[in-house]
């Protein structure tokens, strides 16, 4: 059975790279009918939040990203947050003392430092140099009585680490290399070092899908759980895959603090999850050589942590927002208008409420569908139904209006007057037959029209518009802007 787990500390916003690495797990776990854990790494009181753990639960359930262990809904590991784990990691690094695989280390900082510096001025490796890897009992009483505090390293075996992982191959690391580390504060606080594969081991994760960022952790989880399967506390070491860097702006790698990585932008522009799904699943895999446009089902059916590419993958808006526009097109009409309803309200939209009028929503809809990127511009596009009269733009207003304008207008309202308002078309012929008198071509024409009834220079189709808006408003708004 695979299982798979999605880690996250529950510091900050969520960030697209951390999405990225759900999904690729939730794939991977949906694939193979397999496991998706879920755990919260909640062990460093000092940078978790409450806010931000409900941040991730909420957004994991946008996203549809569902996993069948984890919080709230429990699981045979339980718990699966990790403040809730503390004993278990305190009893698991005694057996690590008792058994010889960890020491107590009792260097101060200066000292390491002061000995890292003279290490690499010496051009040794700078990483901890083992001091207190063999203290006899009289140095340990020493060092005791002085009241020095001691933290709990894992002493790392003589040996070269190597593991195949599951996007780079076969990767090798050597001793000098991977040094020993801390796995347990001197206040007994145990560190992400030691819990992260403890509970891999305890939930038996078989396969770790996470940033390359992660990388470099990987011998020393390696050489643990061997450690740890010695101890009868793992059965078997996951197997490793560790997803590409994600690059931003300047070909830098995008940072979480980046304000283009956070999920919530992409969820208040408007973004549907599977639109995001798909253009995020498209950092580091593809789908095929001719299509990058797909729905959530052909996803799973498809992935594949081994057609995961090592190289770093650029992260481009306009491609996501391309990715987006197209899902928005799939939907059907009911599910557009139900997925723009948070932006038909406040605090968005910018007309008193009870003036939403749903006829007319449900008449310019389709319109709205076939155009727009991101679900938050239907605001903008459909306010001019439902505000008395349309939004003030100044800038708008200068770029349309030109010398002639005013003339234009008036024959515009002339013709719209005497049109067939049951038909578009005829709105059209009205407008044209204007611009001709005026020697303007429709585009022109069109121009001043739009920006006196819907007060913008864009839009959705301009006689469908009017249509909708009706007769009387539009000659009202056109009439306004003459006076
Ligand atoms: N809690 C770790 C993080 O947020 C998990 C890393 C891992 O997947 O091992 O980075």
């Amino acid at each position: 059975n695979t299982r798979v787990r999605f880690c996250p500390s529950p510091t900050g916003n969520p960030h697209v790279g951390l999405v990225r690495t759900a999904l690729f797990n939730w794939a991977f776990a949906r694939h193979n009918g397999g496991t998706m854990v879920f755990r919260i790494e909640d062990t460093d009181a000092a940078r978790d939040s409450e806010e931000s753990y409900r941040q991730l639960l909420d957004s994991m359930r946008w996203l549809g990203l569902d996993w069948d262990e984890g919080p709230e809904i429990g699981g045979p590991h339980a718990p699966y947050r990790q403040s809730e784990r503390m004993d278990i990691y305190r009893d698991v690094a005694q057996r690590l003392l008792d058994g010889g695989y960890a020491y107590h280390c009792y260097c101060s900082a200066e000292e390491l430092e002061a000995r890292r510096d003279a290490a690499r001025a010496a051009g040794r490796p700078s990483g901890y140099d083992g001091h207190c890897r063999e203290l006899t009992e009289e140095q340990v009483e020493a060092y005791r009585a002085e009241g020095r505090p001691a933290i709990v390293r894992f002493r790392m075996p003589d040996e070269t680490i190597t593991f195949t992982d599951l996007v780079r191959g076969e990767l090798t690391f050597t001793p000098e290399n991977v040094p020993d580390y801390g796995i347990v504060r001197a206040n007994g606080a145990p560190l992400y070092t030691l819990v992260n594969p403890v509970d891999d081991a305890l939930m038996e994760i078989t396969h770790v899908l996470r940033g390359e960022d992660l990388l470099s952790s990987t011998p020393r989880q390696v050489a643990l759980y061997k450690a740890l399967i010695e101890l009868g506390v793992a059965k078997e070491i996951p197997a490793f895959g560790h997803l590409p860097y994600v690059m931003g702006e300047g070909n830098k790698k995008l940072s979480k603090r980046d304000p283009q990585a956070s999920l919530n932008l992409y969820r208040e522009r408007g973004f549907l999850p599977e639109g995001l799904l798909n253009y995020l699943s498209l950092l580091g895999w593809s789908f095929s050589a001719d299509q990058d446009v797909f729905s959530v089902a052909e996803l799973i059916e498809k992935f594949d942590v081994a057609d995961v590419n090592a190289n770093p993958a650029r992260f481009d808006l306009k491609k996501a927002e391309a990715i987006n526009a197209d899902h928005i097109r799939r939907l059907d009409v009911t599910a557009f208008a139900e997925a723009c309803a948070p932006w038909l309200t406040a605090p968005y939209a910018n007309w008193a409420p009870e003036r939403f009028d749903p006829a007319a929503w449900e008449a310019i809809a389709p319109y709205a569908q076939t155009r727009l990127t991101v679900l938050s511009d239907i605001t903008a596009n459909v306010d001019f139904l439902f505000l008395d009269a349309p939004v003030e733009d100044e800038a708008s207003w200068t770029k349309a209006m030109k010398e002639g304008s005013d003339a234009l207008l008036v024959t515009a309202r002339e013709k719209l007057a005497a049109a067939d308002w049951t038909s578009a078309e005829s709105l059209k012929e009205a407008v044209l037959a204007a611009g001709e008198a005026h020697g303007l071509k429709l585009g022109k024409a069109q121009a001043p029209v739009r920006v006196a009834v819907t007060g913008r220079t864009v839009g959705l189709p301009l006689f469908e518009s009017l249509q909708i808006l009706g007769e009387e408003k539009t000659l009202a708004r056109i009439d306004a802007a003459l006076a």
